[in-house]
C-alpha cells in the first residue's frame, strides 16, 4: 500500500517541485543521485571506476512534455558520450524512452535513439534502453529491434521479471541479437500485467536469469538482492560460465558492502549512476523500495528541523 502510495506520487509534478525546491530533500537525495551537472556525473563515475567498477550514467529525467525537451535531453547525452571517450571511463548509457518523447512522436523518439546510439557505437560504448511502466514496454523493445537492425549491435535494454510477458520477451531480444539487463521492476503495475507478491517476481526473475545466462548476449543481472545474486553464481558456475562473460548491475548508492564484495571477487560490476535537475521521480522510486529509506528520510527532515528549523524551500544556488 506505502509502495503504490509512493509510486504514484513519483508522477506528480505539484510533488515533483516541492521536493526540488527543499534544500533538506537534496541533501538526501544526494545518497541515490550522483549530482545534478555533466562534471558530477562524470566526477562520482571516476570515483567508481578507480574502484574497478564499471558505469552506466543516467541523465535522469522522463515522460517529456515537448519534442524540444526531448532533443535538449538527447544533446546531454552527445555532450556526455564524447566526455566519456575524452577520459577513457569504463561507461556507457543509460537512457528513458519516454525522456526522449516516444509518447509524443514514436518517429522522432526513433530518431533521437538512432542518433544516441550511433555515438554510442562511435564512442565503442554500450547503451542500454530503461524499460518503464508497462504501457512503454512494447514500443522500447521495438525501438531495440529497430537500432539491432540499423547496425547498432550496441544497444540493449531492460526487462522486468514482474511483467508476465518477459520470458516471450528474452527470447525475442535474444534473437534480435540484443543484451538484455534484467531487473525486478520498480513500476506500480496492476495484476493483469504483472506478478504482485515478491516471491513470484523472485522466482521469474531466477527463471530468466537462467534463461539469459544460457542464451543471452552479454547478461546483466540487475539486482541488490544477496538471494538471487547467490542464486545466479552458483547457476552460471554450474553451467561453467566464466566471470567475465556477464556482470551483475547495482544503482548507485545501494548495497556498497555488497558492490565492493563482487568485485574482490572478480565478477563485473557495473553501477548505474544518475545525475541531473529531474531526479525526483527516481528519488521517489527508490524511496518505494525499501521502507526504512522513509524512516531515514524522515530522520533527516526532523535533523533538520532541529538544527536549522523550518525549511522555507529556498533552493541552494
Ligand atoms: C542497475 C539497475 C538498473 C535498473 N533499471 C531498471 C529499469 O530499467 N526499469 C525498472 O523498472 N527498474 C529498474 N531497476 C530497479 C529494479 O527494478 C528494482 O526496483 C530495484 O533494483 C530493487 O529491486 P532488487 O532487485 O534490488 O530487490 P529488492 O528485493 O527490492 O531489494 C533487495 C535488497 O536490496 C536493498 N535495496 C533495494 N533497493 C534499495 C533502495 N532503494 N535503497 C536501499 N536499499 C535497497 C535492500 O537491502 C533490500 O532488502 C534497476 C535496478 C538496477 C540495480
Amino acid at each position: 500500500m506505502l509502495r503504490w502510495t509512493l509510486l504514484r506520487a513519483a508522477g506528480n509534478d505539484t510533488l515533483a517541485t516541492t521536493a526540488r525546491r527543499s534544500a533538506t530533500v537534496r541533501r538526501v537525495v544526494r545518497r541515490y543521485v550522483a549530482g545534478e551537472s555533466v562534471p558530477e556525473g562524470l566526477e562520482a563515475a571516476q570515483r567508481l571506476a578507480d574502484r574497478g567498477m564499471d558505469l552506466t550514467l543516467d541523465h535522469v529525467g522522463e515522460f517529456v512534455g515537448s519534442m524540444e525537451q526531448a532533443t535538449a535531453a538527447a544533446a546531454v547525452y552527445l555532450e556526455l558520450l564524447e566526455r566519456i571517450g575524452a577520459r577513457g571511463l569504463p561507461a556507457g548509457i543509460s537512457i528513458k524512452p519516454s525522456q526522449l518523447g516516444l509518447l509524443l512522436d514514436p518517429s522522432g523518439a526513433a530518431e533521437l535513439v538512432g542518433r544516441l546510439a550511433a555515438a554510442a557505437d562511435a564512442a565503442g560504448v554500450h547503451m542500454t534502453i530503461d524499460m518503464e511502466d508497462h504501457t512503454t514496454v512494447e514500443a522500447t523493445i521495438g525501438l531495440v529491434e529497430g537500432a539491432q537492425t540499423a547496425g547498432h549491435g550496441n544497444v540493449g535494454c531492460a526487462v522486468q521479471s514482474y511483467l508476465h510477458r518477459t520470458a516471450a520477451d528474452l527470447r525475442r531480444l535474444t534473437a534480435a541479437g540484443a543484451s538484455v539487463r534484467l531487473c525486478k521492476g520498480a513500476y506500480a503495475e496492476p495484476p493483469f500485467v504483472a506478478y504482485q507478491r515478491s516471491v513470484e517476481v523472485d522466482r521469474a526473475f531466477l527463471a530468466d536469469a537462467r534463461y539469459l545466462l544460457e542464451h543471452g548476449h552479454d547478461p546483466r543481472f540487475a539486482t541488490h538482492d544477496h538471494r538471487l545474486v547467490g542464486a545466479i553464481k552458483r547457476a552460471a558456475a554450474l553451467r561453467g560460465r566464466d566471470r567475465s562473460t556477464f556482470e551483475f548491475q547495482m544503482l548507485y548508492g545501494v548495497r556498497p558492502d555488497m558492490q565492493r564484495a563482487l568485485v574482490t571477487e572478480g565478477y563485473r560490476l557495473r553501477i548505474y549512476v544518475p545525475f541531473g535537475t529531474q531526479w525526483y521521480p527516481y528519488f521517489t522510486r527508490r524511496l518505494a523500495e525499501r521502507p526504512a529509506n522513509l524512516l531515514f528520510f524522515a530522520r533527516a527532515l526532523a535533523n533538520r528541523d532541529t538544527a536549522t528549523g523550518t525549511d522555507h524551500g529556498h533552493v541552494d544556488t
